[in-house]
């Protein structure tokens, strides 16, 4: 028997111990992609039992594309002063979520670049706002390295800046930012991003308040499977100590490969020495299911359509995805690198659950089962 049938092996028995990082390794290299998928498919049938498959109602609202991080493969932001740098008015962004509302959503996701000319008290404001007129969607807001900059304009810490947010309505900190939490990796692409112990604490201490979390991971600037991995390693370790302490930890894990443009793939080539950037779909449903078996600490793992397509997300469904996202209705920064689909429709979305022979189900922020969709309301469109 090979190496990565031994390792498969031992993951499909009952009770299975924690995929170590060489053994994730060695599959994500050398284990056959119908191979993987099975392994992943059947853990997520042991750890999401039942056939359901969920997704959202939720819309992306991109606040402010004035940032001083300068990503190197980000096509979003603005530095300031720049002509095309946008800060949203708070009716601006109320009326965007009055649209989520009229269509049964229950989310947004806000997040936007690091914007030194709002201070402290203009979040606060905004969150409170937007708390009194729009009660019942939850406020999913800001990143880690938005509140370390935040934190920097106001003198507070992190914990202190979660905290007072938190009072202001504020419901979850998506995991947005962390890319890669391997600093070698990270310096080469966001060098003033910070490091990745710094993302941790700041996604650690947000648990700690009770907000609801994700975790995220960009991968495709030229990492090795190591580095990857290694990402995974250091979630799965937040996510033992949160759990631990007696906190929900993360809800959910999702990983995408970099877009980038032309441009942004010539700066970091030239940076790592890399030529490979990306990842096709095979790379990426490799990378779904090693981190479907590896994250057996978080239950959700989600299939990312706005990057590989509702085609690609729907294989990543029988490579151990249980969750298909969110409808999004508008995205500005995946999609500032080029791809099309910026929303998909609840139809599209249930159709691409159906056809893959799951129950679609609508969830919230925390994943709790909304709705379970029949098939006579296949039409509904958004
Ligand atoms: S990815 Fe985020 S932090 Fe980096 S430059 Fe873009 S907006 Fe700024």
């Amino acid at each position: 028997m090979t190496e990565w049938q031994t390792i498969l092996e031992m993951q499909l028995a009952d009770d299975p111990p924690p995929l170590t990082v060489e053994d994730a390794e060695k599959i994500y290299l050398q284990a056959p992609l119908s191979e993987l998928m099975y392994a992943a498919s059947e853990r997520r049938k042991s750890q999401v039992p039942g056939n359901i498959v969920t997704f959202m109602i939720d819309r992306n609202i991109n606040y402010t594309n004035i940032c001083t991080i300068n990503c190197n493969f980000c096509s979003f932001y603005r530095s300031p002063g720049h002509d095309e740098g946008y800060t949203q008015t708070f009716d601006q962004i109320s009326a965007r979520i009055d649209e989520l509302e009229e269509l049964g959503g229950s989310r947004i996701l806000m997040q936007g670049g690091v914007n030194p000319s709002l201070n402290f008290e203009w979040y606060t404001e905004l969150l409170s706002e937007l708390s009194r007129r729009h009660p019942s969607i939850a406020l999913d807001c800001f990143s880690p390295i938005e509140i370390e900059g935040i934190a920097e304009i106001s003198g507070l810490s992190t914990f202190e800046v979660l905290s007072r947010f938190r009072e202001s309505g504020m419901h979850g900190l998506p995991g947005g930012g962390a890319e890669m939490l391997v600093d070698s990796v990270r310096s080469g692409i966001s060098p003033k991003k910070g490091s990745s112990e710094n993302w941790i604490r700041v996604m650690g201490e947000a648990q700690s308040l009770g907000l609801t979390t994700s975790a995220t991971n960009v991968f495709g600037f030229g990492e090795s499977i190591k580095d990857r991995v290694e990402h995974m390693k250091k979630i799965r370790s937040l996510q033992e100590n949160s759990l631990s302490n007696g906190y929900l930890g993360f809800t959910s894990f999702i990983s995408w490969p970099v877009m980038l443009e032309n441009n942004a793939f010539g700066k970091i080539g030239t940076r790592r020495g890399a030529t490979n950037l990306g990842a096709g779909s095979v790379e990426y449903l490799r990378h779904v299911s090693v981190s479907r078996l590896f994250m057996s600490n978080i239950d959700h793992i989600q299939a990312s359509w706005p990057t590989m397509g509702l085609n690609v997300a729907q294989i990543a469904l029988t490579a151990g995805a249980d969750d298909i996202g969110s409808t999004m209705m508008e995205e500005n920064v995946v999609s500032a690198s080029g791809t099309t689909k910026t929303m998909a429709t609840i139809s599209e979305l249930k159709e691409s659950i159906l056809s893959c022979g799951f129950t679609p189900a609508r969830r919230d922020s925390d994943y709790n089962i909304l709705e379970i969709l029949k098939e006579d309301q296949a039409q509904l469109k958004i």
